[in-house]
């Protein structure tokens, strides 16, 4: 008898619990193909009764549309975005030993670019809104430094004012990850527009994701665009199709540009509701001490932020992490917290203390176009009652 109360019982807990949790995933990978879904599912079709797979008219066509909505003069569309970065860096001229000043708090990706080409990543710290630190660059600056590569994390471009002046100060070149920042501005100028030259990825869960793998390099430089093209493309002439230089195969598929090309129509929705829900996390959760929230939208006329993430720094992380999981809220830890000279594997050792700091301490939010407004508040509610325990 006592063993039927004991279930019941738990059964009760159990409905009190179910009523308290919500399915927030991190991020609906199933969701992607619900976006625009009739337009995306036209061009799809269209694509294949047409056998049109590789470098194909809706390939040149977002290339163009791309570049417009950027206002950036050139966008080659490419495999992924670690692919853009390699090409960038080669079309800028890299050469063995050179060193390249970049942030730990990034993806592997950006120092791995830098090694594949027989350069040296020398990383640096970061600042409390988690972007690089202008200072730190300028102090990391050697004889052999000849790029600098800002990280426009998390949506927000960093302060290229300061990095330009110490690329222009020293003679280096800036190529940009803005990997996470299509259509972030600083002063009103895009990311991906400020250096030699940048990149997007259009990995799914990116800001606009396609269904795999994807990238573009941007660039305003009319003779880094023709070495770039040369160099996605085996080297080959696009005019002639005569092999003129060494290259790559690292093309974006034309399935993929398509698709791509119909998001992109109702990308400025999304960016406006990725700040609006940046702005229902800053009301819910800016009273907490126990937060450090990513700097509200609008907050500073200098930056426009698109949230690619929504990384904040909290108190007793993990506890919150486990706490929200049992709520069914997904979080992630960006770059599986560590920076990349935390990976010891890899040779490092050195310390940068924001970084390691942001590394211990941030939690990434669901934030993205599957996410209701009752999804953030739920969210909301979950980590304000944890603190009040
Ligand atoms: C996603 C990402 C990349 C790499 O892009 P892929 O398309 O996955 O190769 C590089 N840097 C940063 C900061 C990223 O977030």
């Amino acid at each position: 008898m006592t063993s039927i109360g004991l279930n019941n019982n738990s059964l009760q807990n159990d409905s009190q619990n179910e009523m308290q949790k919500r399915d927030v995933p991190f991020f609906r990978y199933t969701a992607l193909i619900k976006q625009n879904e009739a337009d995306v599912r036209a061009r799809m079709e269209d694509v294949l009764a047409r056998g049109a797979f590789i470098l194909q008219k809706d390939l040149v066509e977002f290339e163009k549309n791309l570049a417009q909505f950027l206002g950036i003069k050139h966008v080659i569309g490419v495999a992924n975005g670690t692919d853009a970065l390699i090409i960038a860096l080669k079309a800028a001229g890299i050469r063995e030993g050179d060193e390249v000043i970049l942030p730990s708090h990034t993806f592997i990706a950006t120092a791995a670019a830098v090694k594949m080409c027989g350069g040296v990543p020398v990383l640096v710290d970061c600042r409390n809104d988690h972007l690089v630190d202008p200072a730190a660059m300028a102090k990391a600056v050697t004889a052999k430094t000849k790029f600098l590569m800002p990280v426009q994390l998390n949506g927000r471009t960093a302060n290229m004012d300061q990095i330009q002046e110490i690329a222009h100060k020293h003679k280096l070149e800036i190529i940009e990850d803005s990997a996470q920042a299509l259509g972030s501005k600083f002063k009103n100028k895009p990311a991906g527009g400020f250096g030699k030259a940048g990149m997007i990825s259009f990995y799914p869960a990116k800001v606009l994701g396609c269904f795999g793998d994807g990238g573009a390099i941007t660039t305003n430089d009319d003779e880094m665009a023709h070495q770039m093209m040369l160099l996605r493309e085996h080297g080959r002439d696009p005019k002639t199709g005569i092999v003129v230089a060494w290259g790559l195969n690292s093309r974006l598929d034309n399935l993929h540009a398509a698709v791509l090309d119909a998001q992109l129509k109702h990308y400025p929705e999304v960016m406006k509701r990725r700040r609006s829900i940046a702005t229902m996390y800053q009301a819910g959760l800016s009273s907490l001490k126990e937060v450090l929230l990513p700097p509200a939208p609008g907050s500073e006329a200098d930056h426009y932020d698109i949230f690619q993430n929504y990384e904040v720094e909290f108190e007793k992380r993990d506890e919150l992490k486990a706490h929200l999981a049992s709520r069914g809220v997904g979080t992630l830890i960006q770059w599986g917290g560590k920076g990349v000279h935390q990976f010891k594997e890899l040779g490092f050792n050195m310390s940068l203390p924001v970084t390691e700091r942001v590394m211990a301490k941030s939690i990434m939010l669901p934030i993205n176009m599957f996410v209701s407004d009752e999804d953030v508040q739920f969210v909301i509610e979950c980590i304000r009652k944890f603190y009040s325990k």
